[in-house]
């Protein structure tokens, strides 16, 4: 079954301070709202509908499987743009979330799903556990009873038809799609909600948000192996570098074998499969190709996803030639086409002591880590 996803972020919420409404400020170096597009992009969700101020239409370009819609006057005016805009999807469900709320996880996404399985309505929520006062002027005039209190969350899911209905249906304005579904007679499951899936409201919550991904800090390293046979020539490519020799190196591409090593430990380390994947040796285009646009294409793609590369360190194995001479140029070289300063990249080499292939100077090997930390 379909699962569509509406993301709330035409409000002008000025709370949580700054100059900017909260969801285009950056939390730990990303937009609120590309993080929370990031945290629902998940197997089975889609397509992606993004409400927006009409002010703002022009910050974030849509793309495949993600849809901008201009939002009305009101919360509820904002989610039906959104409802109406998936109509010709028409999805089974739908997932209505807040775009200030940028750490939902897999797991909260998996439990309001696996609710809509029986309930027409699904939204996740915290049970109150602190005690209730009402005050006057900073004095406790009163507490009140918490059982049966909850603190609302989103995603809230829905069955697209039924709540598409009770939108265009309700009248007047709804704190929550949830008012709008009990408003239309529906029940509303209530599953476990995730105190780290808070809402950006107050400025300390910038700081509460960033403490929460410290702790989920997503670093990952992946690792590259790659072998080219030498053939006729008079010079080899190796790290972007040009390099005389007594034979070249037979591949594809340019046979750039430390350049495809690294390559595919950026690929390793998004779990991106590997060259060959996204550049088929079956397609002519990619034949005497520059290894630049492979690696490129992988740096752009860990841009993509969120991630810096930090760390890449590439190993030659060969008897001949030598690499040492060479070393500085592979590194400024590498660190130009991945767009990160050469003290981050780490090019050296080491001989098999004549043993096997490599020793036999039948051809040179490469293998590379790259280290990848979600920015
Ligand atoms: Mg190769």
């Amino acid at each position: 079954m379909s699962t569509a996803v509406i993301i709330v972020a035409a409000g002008r919420g000025s709370r949580a301070g700054g100059e900017i409404p909260k969801q285009w400020q950056r939390l730990a170096g990303r937009r609120v709202i590309d993080r929370t597009i990031g945290a629902l992009a998940l197997p089975g969700l889609g397509p992606v509908v993004v409400v927006l101020h009409p002010d703002d239409m022009a910050l974030l370009p849509p793309r495949v499987g993600l849809m901008t819609v201009a939002g009305g006057a009101t919360r509820s005016d904002s989610v039906r743009a959104g409802l109406e805009a998936l109509v010709p999807h028409a999805p089974a469900r739908v997932l209505i979330h807040d775009a200030a709320r940028p750490l939902v996880t897999p797991a909260l996404v998996g439990r309001v799903i696996a609710a809509l399985d029986t309930a027409q309505a699904a939204a996740p929520a915290v049970a109150v556990t602190d005690a209730l006062w009402r005050g006057a002027g900073g004095i406790v005039t009163g507490t009140e009873d918490r059982a049966g209190l909850y603190r609302a969350q989103t995603p809230q899911g829905f069955r697209f038809d039924a709540i598409l209905a009770a939108h265009r249906a309700h009248r007047g304005e709804a704190a929550d799609d949830v008012e709008v579904a009990r408003a239309a007679g529906w029940p509303v499951a209530i599953v476990a909600g995730d105190e780290d899936n808070l809402k950006i409201t107050l400025p300390g919550d910038f700081a509460r948000a960033e403490r929460i991904l410290g702790a989920a800090l997503d670093i990952r390293i992946g690792n590259g192996f790659d072998v080219h046979r030498f053939g006729p020539g008079g010079s080899v490519w190796l790290c972007g570098v040009e390099i005389p020799h007594s034979h070249g190196l037979v591949g594809h591409s340019d046979a750039d074998v430390g350049m495809h090593a690294l390559t595919d430990a950026i690929y390793g380390a998004l779990a991106e499969g590997d060259i060959g994947r996204h550049f088929p040796p079956s397609d002519p285009q990619w034949k005497g190709a520059a290894s630049e646009i492979f690696l490129a294409h992988a740096a752009a793609l860990a841009r993509e996803r969120g991630f810096a590369i930090t760390h890449c360190d590439v190993t030659l194995i060969c008897e001949a030639p030598k690499i040492g001479p060479h070393a500085g140029a592979m590194r400024a070289e590498l660190a130009r086409i991945i767009g990160i300063d050469a003290g981050r990249v780490s090019v050296k080499a080491t001989t098999s002591e004549e043993l096997g292939f490599t020793g036999r100077r039948e051809g040179i090997a490469a293998m590379a880590t790259a280290t990848l930390v979600q920015a």
